[in-house]
């Protein structure tokens, strides 16, 4: 690990200005950007600690929703009364996420924030434009059966390999967040990820120092919520594809998917074939899909994972 400076800050705004530094990361849990760190693909001068600013609680808004603090843990949200009575696709997906220890470290936003799991963006000795911007992606014409089917481009075939964004993606949520110059800023969940176009280094929509400070969830939408994640072993591993589905009772719902894609996959106006049936949804959800040989199957499966939940839920 190479050496770096630390320091504890005290307000949001504090940590914000620190981290306009060029070569600062914020660490929360850090679940993610220590592993990172040991094997040299983050090498931060400088981590701006915000465990202590307070953004650990769970709180009813004026709206009728939720605000999750950046700082709640995996666990405690999962775990939540209200999340698991009334936003059920969202405990479901965070359980089926990581282990037991890692949900209890784990926060809100370094959930949001954790880095594509690309077996190339891990090999220091491979090209990757992710992690060394210009330098090719080896990922391409190389091993990517786990990679993406759609959203891609030719400087990057990476997928955003979480589970929670996914719920958060079909449930719209927004991201709070706070700048160096103490001013709030509300993304929508959809505009929160970024496709890699040329510049797949840049992965988020936050500007240098932003920092999140909360999660939104608008008021319960009702339903039956499924999150179905299929993968290479029961537990411990991240989604060849998930799905996050809610039902109404007349047959209409909402559907994101996962694994699939640089970010949580969702298109809204798919989602009026859903009293036809997966296979509709789906064609109209991947059109444009660019599979590699390797991952092909990802397309028949995201269409078999979707029956499946929907089944489900229907029952
Ligand atoms: Fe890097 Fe993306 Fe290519 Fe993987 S797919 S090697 S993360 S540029």
């Amino acid at each position: 690990m190479k050496p770096f400076t630390y320091e504890r800050a005290k307000t949001a705004a504090d940590a914000a200005k620190s981290a306009l530094r060029p070569g600062t990361k914020f660490i929360a849990g850090g679940t993610n950007l220590l592993d990172l760190m040991k094997l040299q693909i983050e090498a931060p001068q400088h981590l701006v600690d915000v465990n202590g600013l307070g953004f650990d609680k769970i709180e009813a808004t004026p709206q009728g929703g939720l605000r999750i603090g950046a700082l709640v843990s995996n666990s405690d949200l999962a775990a939540d009364t209200r999340v698991r009575r009334d936003y059920g696709v969202l405990t479901r997906a965070i359980v089926a996420g990581a282990s037991g220890q890692l949900r209890n470290k784990a926060t809100t936003a370094g959930n949001l924030l954790q880095r594509t799991r690309c077996p190339y963006f891990y090999d220091t000795n491979q090209a990757c434009n992710k992690r060394k911007p210009g330098s090719g992606c080896a990922a391409v014409g190389g091993f990517s059966r786990q990679l993406g089917v759609i959203g891609t481009s030719d400087a990057c075939i990476a997928t955003y390999p979480g589970d929670m964004a996914v719920a958060m993606r079909v449930l719209d949520a927004t991201v709070e967040t706070v700048n160096a110059q103490g001013a709030a800023r509300s993304i929508p969940i959809a505009d929160f990820h970024r496709l890699p176009g040329t510049t797949p280094h840049v992965e988020t929509a936050l500007a240098p120092g932003e920092l999140i400070t909360a999660v939104t969830l608008p008021k319960p939408i009702g339903g039956t919520h499924i999150y179905r994640k299929v993968r290479d072993r029961a537990s411990y591993a991240f989604a060849l594809v998930s799905v996050a589905v809610v039902v109404q009772k007349d047959g209409t719902g909402r559907v994101a998917v996962g694994g699939i894609a640089p970010r949580p996959w969702r298109v809204e106006a798919a989602e009026a074939a859903m009293p036809q049936g997966a296979k509709a949804v789906t064609n109209r959800l991947l059109t444009g899909a660019r599979p590699t040989e390797e991952n092909a199957f990802k397309v028949s499966l995201t269409e078999r994972a979707l029956a499946s939940a929907i089944a489900e839920a229907r029952a």
